[in-house]
C-alpha cells in the first residue's frame, strides 16, 4: 500500500466540502486561514467567494499545485513551509479551517488555542479525536485535549465524515468540528501553554490518582504532591478524569506560585 506522506488523506466529496465551507464562510474574522489546503478543494470554495486567505501547505509540489491553480485569484497567499512554525499575523482576526494532517492534530490545536486573535475555527479530525474535544467529565475520552479545548473555546460537533469521502481512504472516520473562543476563558494566554503541560501530565498515567500520576510524570514527591492538591482543594484519591477544568486552573496558579513551578517546563 502507498505510504501516505504528511497526513495526505485529500478529501474528495465535493459536498461535504461544500458543508464545511458554507459553516465557516458564515464566521466573522478578516482573514482566513486554511491549514494543510493540499490540492484545494475547501480553498477553492472560499477563494471564489472573494475572502482573503492565506492557506499554510509543507508540500512543495502542493504548493506549485495551487500557486497554478489559483493563479488568477488575488485574494489568497500561498505559504510554503509547516504551519507549527508559521508565524500568524497579530493584527488581523483569523478564522481557521482545515481538514487537518491527523499526524499532528494536537499541535495544531494547541497552537490555535495558544492564539488570541481568532473567532472560529472549523476542523475536520479523527471522529475520536473529536469526541475527546467535546467529553464531559467523569467519561473514558475526557482527557487532556478536552480540558485544553474546552478550557478556552466552545466545541461543537458537527457532522461525521465516512472513510470512502477521501482519497487514499483512511481506516477511520473522521468529523467536523466548530471550536469558537470563550468570552470568559477559564485561562489566560500567557497560562495556557503551562495548563497544557499540567494536563498531560496529570493524564500520563490516567489510570492511576492524580496523586500518584502527577508525582510520577513531574518526578516530584509524594508528600509534596499531596499538599499541593490539599491547597487546590483536589481529593488526593480522585482518577484525573474526575477532576473539572476550575480545579486543573487552581492547581496549576498553586504550582506555579510555588518553587515547584519550573518542573512543568519539563513536559
Ligand atoms: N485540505 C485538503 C483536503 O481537504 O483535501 C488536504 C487535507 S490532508 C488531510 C492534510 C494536508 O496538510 C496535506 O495537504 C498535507 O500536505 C498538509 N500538511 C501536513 N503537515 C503540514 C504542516 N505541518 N503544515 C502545513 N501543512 C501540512
Amino acid at each position: 500500500m502507498k505510504k501516505v506522506l504528511y497526513g495526505q488523506n485529500f478529501l474528495i466529496d465535493k459536498n461535504i466540502a461544500a458543508k464545511i465551507t458554507n459553516i465557516f464562510l458564515a464566521g466573522n474574522y478578516d482573514t482566513a486561514v486554511e491549514i494543510g489546503p493540499g490540492k484545494g478543494i475547501l480553498t477553492e470554495n472560499i477563494v471564489i467567494q472573494g475572502k482573503n486567505i492565506l492557506a499554510v501547505e509543507i508540500d512543495r509540489q502542493l504548493c506549485c499545485h495551487l500557486e497554478k491553480k489559483f493563479a488568477k485569484y488575488p485574494n489568497i497567499e500561498i505559504f510554503c513551509g509547516d504551519f507549527l512554525k508559521w508565524d500568524p499575523p497579530t493584527k488581523k482576526i483569523l478564522g481557521f479551517i482545515a481538514n487537518i494532517p491527523y499526524y499532528i492534530t494536537s499541535p495544531i490545536i494547541e497552537k490555535i488555542l495558544e492564539m488570541g486573535n481568532w473567532s472560529i475555527a472549523v476542523l475536520m479530525v479523527q471522529k475520536e479525536v473529536a469526541d475527546r474535544m467535546n467529553a464531559r467529565l467523569n467519561t473514558r475520552e475526557y482527557g487532556n485535549l478536552s480540558i485544553a479545548c474546552q478550557s478556552v473555546c466552545k466545541v461543537k460537533k458537527l457532522f461525521d465524515v465516512p472513510p470512502h469521502c477521501f482519497y487514499p481512504k483512511p481506516k477511520v472516520y473522521s468529523s467536523v468540528v466548530q471550536i469558537t473562543p470563550l468570552s470568559h476563558p477559564f485561562i489566560a494566554f500567557k497560562q495556557r501553554k503551562k495548563l497544557f503541560s499540567l494536563i498531560k501530565a496529570a493524564f500520563f498515567h490516567r489510570r492511576k490518582t492524580i496523586l500518584n500520576s502527577i508525582s510520577i510524570s513531574l518526578n516530584l514527591q509524594k508528600q509534596l504532591v499531596l499538599e499541593l492538591l490539599r491547597q487546590a482543594n483536589i481529593e488526593i484519591s480522585l482518577r484525573p478524569e474526575s477532576i473539572n477544568i476550575p480545579e486543573y486552573v487552581q492547581l496549576l496558579n498553586i504550582i506555579d506560585n510555588s518553587e515547584h513551578k519550573n518542573t512543568l517546563k519539563n513536559f
